[in-house]
């Protein structure tokens, strides 16, 4: 997959069907694909956080899920975000093929996500979940391959879930592993998420402080970080 790279983070140049195609691909020749959302948030925690920039360069793919991602590099042609990109697999599941495991956010919140996937998609196979705050990782390892699933969906929020992703993916015999944030929230009906305007505008991030005022203090590295992409808009390559 091609990439381009953002303050030194990297963005594969993709869309969402060759996503799809490489998710597919990975289960049917048992190799190893692993999912990572580009927003703003990580092009912070990357710059600002030496293991994290390890961590994410660890992965397979980097969807472009930020919109100041996709309007700071004219290569990048289409957003995905990892939200989207994961009810894109759950549609797609009889073509995948998968067995898909759910791991995080709190059990009410990751079972009616289940749920509600189950009944929106017939006969999607959802072989287990966990919530995430599991004090036992050994444990969760051997729940996991137990189960047998070919994807595993972290909803951890950034960097707990691309750290986990990290630490554990080769000790789980699964293809496909992608961090989705609060999406079992806003999937299972706990949080809703922000009106499409202000998503094409590009202030889900603005939207989420106004809402959770626990996260105002990411707002001054935020706009620290907002204002160099818009000024600079380099493409730099590591
Ligand atoms: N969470 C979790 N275990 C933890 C910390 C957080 O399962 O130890 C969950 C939390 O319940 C929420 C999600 O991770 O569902 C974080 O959502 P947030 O919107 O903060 O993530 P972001 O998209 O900002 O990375």
């Amino acid at each position: 997959m091609e990439k381009t790279f953002l303050l030194n983070v990297p963005i594969s140049i993709t869309n969402y069907d060759e996503v799809l195609k490489e998710i597919k691909e990975s289960i049917i020749n048992n190799t190893k694909f692993s999912i990572v959302s580009i927003n703003l948030n990580k092009i912070i925690l990357s710059n600002e956080d030496k293991t994290m920039k390890e961590t994410i360069k660890s992965f397979d793919c980097f969807i472009p899920d930020g919109v100041s991602i996709v309007k700071n590099n004219e290569k990048i042609k289409e957003r995905i975000t990892g939200i989207d990109l994961f009810e894109k697999i759950c549609e797609n599941h009889r073509n995948i093929k998968a067995k898909i495991f759910l791991y995080g956010a709190s059990n009410e919140s990751v079972n009616n996500t289940k749920n509600i996937l189950e009944n929106k998609y017939k006969d999607i196979n959802i072989v287990g979940v966990e919530n995430g705050y599991i004090k036992d990782n050994e444990e969760l390892i051997n729940k996991i391959n137990c189960l047998k699933p070919n994807i595993v969906i972290v909803a951890l929020g950034s960097p707990k879930q691309e750290k986990w992703i990290y630490l554990n993916k080769n000790k789980i015999n699964a293809n496909v592993f992608m961090g989705v944030g609060g999406a079992f929230d806003v999937i299972g009906g706990k949080v809703r998420r922000a009106p499409v305007i202000i998503r094409k505008i590009g202030l889900e991030w603005l939207y989420r402080i106004i809402r959770e005022p626990k996260r105002m203090k990411q707002l001054p590295l935020q706009i620290k970080y907002w204002y160099i992409l818009k000024k600079k808009k380099d493409v730099k390559h590591l």
